[in-house]
Order: structure tokens, then C-alpha cells, then sequence
């Protein structure tokens, strides 16, 4: 159907021969619907890429980029500023823990996340720690795709064959379906796991040379996974008695996907830098950001000489005014129509609800959810492992509904704006496809 070549585009994250086989094309979006070429409807259950947590096809962002680009498309950042970067820089902070005000924005969240790796290392060097260069992160995180995010992530496939940083050492992954099976909300089992981890890799490495713990409040390219009960609390217990920042990537957990703007709030504990990027401006401009305490700034600050920038880094499109104003376009949606808490309210209890229906599913060994992220996993049976997902996601999008799989677990985190009748509408495809397979 299509009248382009398939060959030059080399897509992402895409087995890209077999794409050529059956390509997948989008060409509209509205509300909670992606169109296909021939104009069947298919309904994002995944928020694009956990990015369009407002919807799709919003006027107000739409025209709201469309002045910007008009008045002013681009100026530079560096040593420039424009009135839409600050502007939102300060409506963000405005949903911030207390102590953290301090907005860097790059184009994506993995830029976000070197970015959040550089400002930590540089803080200990300020603070005369520079023998503080370690991280610790967890495996099955996701971080992005920077030489620093891949070196701190623990899918082993996004490492596999790339260069690495060295100094990393990883938690126990939170995935533990043995012990926390069809837990609605956070499982149980798990904190004490990742204390006794965390504290084991201190008495190896020596506090003296650990600069940052980054993790995902809530797992979510390893699978969707919510944190244990009491495990934010504890990582940020053990952080300050060792004196190691804590690093939450709010990526996918940011603009109001766990029932409050971000996960910090939501799970009351206030890490030192929050990364975020994809819902910042619902999806529409490439926008990142590095969400930083002010006295970590400050620090920064207070030890760079007179005269020249403080921080040596940044990108040309970092906070530029059209992604800026797609972002503030995009936070009157989020704050009128209270998107940043209804995963918390009665539209994530239906979700919460829908998913664990899913339970009597065939081979289903786990539902998993937290606000408006869940995941259902499959025992792949007979079948070698992770060849079911691919083939529920095949179904589903024949059926008219896009979820992820991440090898058997089907993962989703639907638009924000979603309407609990779309969510029935979800349940009814997803269990068709699923019959089908099965
Ligand atoms: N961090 C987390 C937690 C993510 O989920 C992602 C993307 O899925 C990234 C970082 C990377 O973001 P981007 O794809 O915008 O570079």
C-alpha cells in the first residue's frame, strides 16, 4: 500500500528485516486511536512509547507550536535564553518535591540520563569527592541508549557488543514472580533483597568511591514491575548513611503516570536528580529534562571559576522554545483536566481492576499494575521462552490494539486521557487476541 521505499530508514530498536516482510504503518492519531494505512483503528494502549499521556491530536499543543514557530522558532541556548524555556522550567518545578527547582532539559531521556550521571560526578568533584565515581543501578533497568545509560542498564541485549563504562555494579532485578505474583499494587517481597545487595557492593567498593544509585521508581522496559513496599524508602535510607546520591529516572514514571506528577511524590521519597523526558510535553517535540536539588547546583556553582559556564555541556536544541511551548500547552492539559492524579483515582482502580480480570487468562502467571502502567505475563508453554509476546503483539495489533512485549510479559501503559469505556474496549481485544493465540 505504501508508495515510499521501506529500505533507507534504518528504524530503532526494530528487527527492521522483518518490518520490510510486514510493515506496520501509522499514518493519523486522535484521542486514543492510531490509524493504519487502510484506516483501521488501533487503539494505544501504550501511550505511543509512554509518551502521549495526554492524547493524541491536541489542538491547544498544536496551535500552541504553530505560534511559537511563527514568533520565534529558534534562538540559541547557550548563553541565550527565551521566554518559553524559563516559563516552563518554572511550571515544572512548580510540581517538584520541595529542594528541587533546578530544571536542565536535553531532547530525550537518554540525553537526560547522561546529562543526570555527568551532574552527579560533577557535584562530587565540587564537593572535593572526585574519588566518588562509581553507580550502582539494578538489572532489568532501562536508562536509555548514551554510552553512560547503557553502562547503568541491565537488559543485556542493550549491552551486548557496545562500549561500557566500567565502574557499575547492579541490584537484584525487582521482577520476582515466584514470590509476588498477581500482587495488585506494590508486591511485598523485595526490599530486603536489594538492602542486603546494596549494602554487599558498598563493602566492596568502599562508600568513598560510590558517586549515585540510579533506578526507576517503577521498573518499566524490564517488564513493568512497581517497586516493593518500603523499597524507595529504604534505597534512600542506605544513600544518605553512605553518603551516595540517589537518582530516580522518572522517564516513564513522570507527568502523572503513577497517580501524581511524578513518583517521587507519589512514593513520598525525594531522590537528589530526577530524569524525565517522552510526557514532558505529551509526547509531540523531542524534550528531555534533568530535574536537579538546588543545592546540588549550588554546590556546582560555588566550586566553578568566574567567567566561564559552570557546567561544560549541553545540546543545541536543548529547551528550545517550540518544545517549550508544546510543554506548557501540554501542562494546561495536564493541570485542567487533573491527568496528573487520575491514575490514583477511580479511572486507575477500573484499570487495576480490568488487568487483574485478565487473571483467568491461559497460561498467565502474573498481572502487575501501579496508576496507569500494567503488565500481564505469559508462560510461554511448549514454546521456546519469549516467543509468545511477539504473538500476542501481532494479534492484538491485527485486532486493534497496540500493547509492548517485552519477551512474554505484554506491557502497558495506556494515554492518561484514556475513558474507562476504551479500557473495557481494551479488555475485550486484548482477550480475543489472546484466545486466538492460545
Ligand atoms: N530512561 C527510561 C526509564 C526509559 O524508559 C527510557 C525510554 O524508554 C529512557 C530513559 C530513554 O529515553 P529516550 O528514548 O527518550 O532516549
Amino acid at each position: 500500500m505504501s508508495d515510499f521505499n521501506l529500505d533507507n530508514w534504518w528504524q530503532p530498536f526494530t528487527n527492521v528485516r522483518a518490518f520490510r516482510d510486514n510493515p506496520r504503518i501509522f499514518t493519523r492519531a486522535e484521542g486514543s486511536f492510531l490509524y493504519k494505512e487502510d484506516g483501521q483503528e488501533v487503539l494505544d494502549i501504550t501511550a505511543g512509547l509512554w509518551c502521549c499521556n495526554i492524547g493524541h491530536g491536541r489542538r491547544e499543543v498544536a496551535d500552541a507550536v504553530h505560534k511559537q514557530l511563527m514568533e520565534l522558532d529558534y534562538a540559541p541556548p547557550f548563553q541565550f535564553g527565551t521566554p518559553p524555556a524559563f516559563q516552563f522550567a518554572e511550571r515544572i518545578a512548580g510540581h517538584l518535591p520541595e529542594g528541587i527547582n533546578r530544571v536542565f532539559f536535553t531532547n530525550s531521556g537518554s540525553e537526560a540520563v547522561d546529562t543526570a550521571l555527568k551532574i552527579a560526578h560533577l557535584y562530587q568533584f565540587a564537593r572535593g569527592k572526585g574519588g566518588k565515581s562509581r553507580f550502582i543501578s539494578r538489572e532489568q533497568g532501562y536508562h536509555g541508549v548514551n554510552v553512560g545509560g547503557t553502562s547503568v542498564q541491565g537488559l543485556p541485549n542493550n549491552r551486548h557488543g557496545f562500549p561500557l563504562l566500567q565502574e557499575v555494579d547492579f541490584l537484584p532485578g525487582m521482577l520476582d514472580i515466584a514470590r509476588n505474583a498477581f500482587s495488585r499494587g506494590c508486591p511485598e517481597h523485595g526490599t530486603e533483597r536489594m538492602a542486603q545487595a546494596f549494602e554487599q557492593i558498598v563493602a566492596m567498593r568502599g562508600a568513598d568511591s560510590i558517586c549515585a544509585l540510579i533506578i526507576e521508581p517503577v521498573s518499566g522496559a524490564g517488564g513493568m514491575v512497581p517497586p516493593p513496599v518500603g523499597y524507595l524508602q529504604k534505597a534512600r535510607e542506605l544513600c544518605d548513611q553512605h553518603d551516595i546520591l540517589l537518582i530516580f529516572d522518572e522517564v516513564i514514571t513522570g507527568f502523572g503516570r503513577t497517580g501524581s506528577a511524578f513518583a517521587a511524590t507519589e512514593f513520598g521519597v525525594t531522590p537528589d536528580i530526577m530524569t524525565s523526558a517522552k510526557a514532558i510535553n505529551g509526547g509531540t517535540v523531542p524534550m528531555g529534562g534533568v530535574f536537579v536539588k538546588d543545592e546540588i547546583q549550588q554546590a556546582i556553582f560555588d566550586s566553578a571559576p568566574a567567567g566561564v559556564p559552570e557546567f561544560f555541556h549541553g545540546n543545541t536544541y536543548a529547551g528550545t522554545p517550540v518544545a517549550a511551548a508544546a510543554g506548557l500547552a501540554s501542562m494546561d492539559i495536564y493541570e485542567r483536566e487533573g491527568l496528573f492524579t487520575c491514575a490514583g483515582g477511580a479511572k486507575g482502580e477500573h484499570w487495576a481492576d480490568t488487568l487483574h480480570a485478565m487473571r483467568d487468562l491461559p497460561q498467565v502467571i502474573d498481572v502487575r499494575n501501579y496508576g496507569l502502567l500494567g503488565a500481564v505475563s505469559f508462560d510461554s508453554g511448549d514454546l521456546p521462552a519469549k516467543s509468545l509476546g511477539p504473538k500476542i503483539h501481532q494479534r492484538c495489533y491485527d485486532n486493534g490494539v497496540l500493547c509492548r512485549a517485552v519477551g512474554d510479559h505484554m506491557v502497558m501503559s495506556p494515554p492518561l486521557s484514556i475513558s474507562e469505556g476504551e479500557i473495557d474496549l481494551f479488555a475485550e481485544r486484548f482477550r480475543k487476541s489472546v484466545n486466538e493465540v492460545l
